[in-house]
């Protein structure tokens, strides 16, 4: 039997601002492999099922970068509005965030 040293799936709590209430949901986070994603893509998130898609392979720039894109994605009132800012800033954010040395998108052992 395989083991991986993750678990292939995450369930989290987003509020969904596109909700008049905003109220938080239980959102699956998929770790996926290459072959899994559809061509050139790092990330999906489907708000009907409720579940965001993330390449495991990436580097942990990349791969957080994605994971805090799709996560805001989850987050925005229309889902493909702030497509530019969401881009920009996720990539910004994953940078400062690993370079504060308290976080890493891969933890060791
Ligand atoms: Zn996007």
């Amino acid at each position: 039997m395989r083991h991986n040293k993750y678990e292939q799936q995450k369930i989290v709590q987003i509020a969904d601002r596109g909700i008049e209430a905003c109220p938080k949901a239980d959102w699956t986070v998929s770790f996926e492999t290459k072959r899994q994603m559809p061509q050139k893509t790092w990330g999906v998130c489907n708000r009907k099922t409720r579940i965001l898609r993330v390449r495991q392979d990436l580097c942990e720039v990349n791969f957080l970068d994605t994971l805090i894109h799709e996560l805001r994605h989850a987050q925005h009132p229309v889902l493909f509005e702030a497509e530019e800012f969401i881009s920009d800033t996720s990539t910004e954010l994953a940078i400062a965030l690993l370079a504060t040395g308290r976080v890493r998108a891969f933890p060791k052992g």
